[in-house]
């Protein structure tokens, strides 16, 4: 009798587990330059409430001064020894020239260029090696996935449904569920909306795209509503490397 009520219990504690969605915070267009990152009260604010996310840096909006700015932040661990903080690739200089962005209507060559540029400088000014790319735009193209596949550090990439023939290495998250009324503007009753629309990624995962560099204080707030919600709904925040 003991035995079955303990079986029963356990049965309930994992569905409960399986029940929770799994949120990744992808958050754009990171710079950190001439002793500034516009993004670090976010990025502070989301640590002291144990939120992990993660950042899309432009590699050339970096500087000398980026590590000693952002080394707390990306070194920071969760009680467990976690890292808290994903650093990702969101490209070289976020150009976009009529339908030619970085990585769509672009050359092989060209693309190759700037992921690797990018890799380079991050790792350069941050010390850090990204595992994970988002376009600028979310604008891919076939070439770029032959491009992410081809280099062997990218194991996920972001907003990304071209279909390809060739067999990937990488995993797609395109769990979109959109945040941001506008670029740069969080809204809360937009993302509810957006979070009834797709019931069958929660079960699963949830990818927010956010640009805290251009956020407002209203946005912050609406923002800080959004992680309410999502902590009423039990759900935990996760890096994309680890998803
Ligand atoms: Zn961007």
């Amino acid at each position: 009798m003991k035995k079955n009520f303990l079986f029963v219990i356990l049965i309930f504690i994992s569905l409960q587990i399986v029940a929770q969605t799994k949120v990744v915070l992808k958050l754009d267009d990171i710079s950190a330059q001439n002793g500034e990152c516009k993004s670090l009260p976010v990025m502070t604010y989301l640590l002291k409430r144990n939120v992990k996310a993660s950042y899309g840096v432009i590699a050339n909006r970096l500087d000398g001064s980026a590590k000693s700015l952002l080394n707390d932040i990306i070194s920071a661990v969760d009680n467990q020894g976690n890292r808290m903080v994903e650093i990702w690739n969101h490209g070289l200089n976020h150009s976009k020239n009529g339908d030619v962005f970085e990585f769509k209507n672009s050359t092989f060559n060209e693309q190759l260029q700037h992921l690797d540029s990018a890799h380079f400088l991050v790792q350069k000014d941050l010390g850090v090696s990204m595992t994970t790319f988002g376009a600028p735009y979310n604008a891919t193209d076939s070439v770029c996935l032959r491009v992410i596949n081809e280099h062997k550090n990218y194991k996920k990439i972001f907003f990304s449904s071209v279909k390809v023939e060739f067999e990937t290495n990488f995993e797609r998250l395109n769990n979109n569920v959109p945040m941001e009324i506008e670029t740069g503007k969080p809204d809360f009753d937009f993302f509810i909306k957006s979070y009834n629309k797709y019931p069958a990624y929660l079960s699963s995962n949830i990818i927010l795209q956010g640009h805290p560099p251009y956020w407002t204080d209203e946005g912050f707030a609406e923002f800080k509503k959004i992680l309410d919600f999502l902590d009423s709904k039990k759900c935990i925040y996760v890096l994309p490397a680890t998803l």
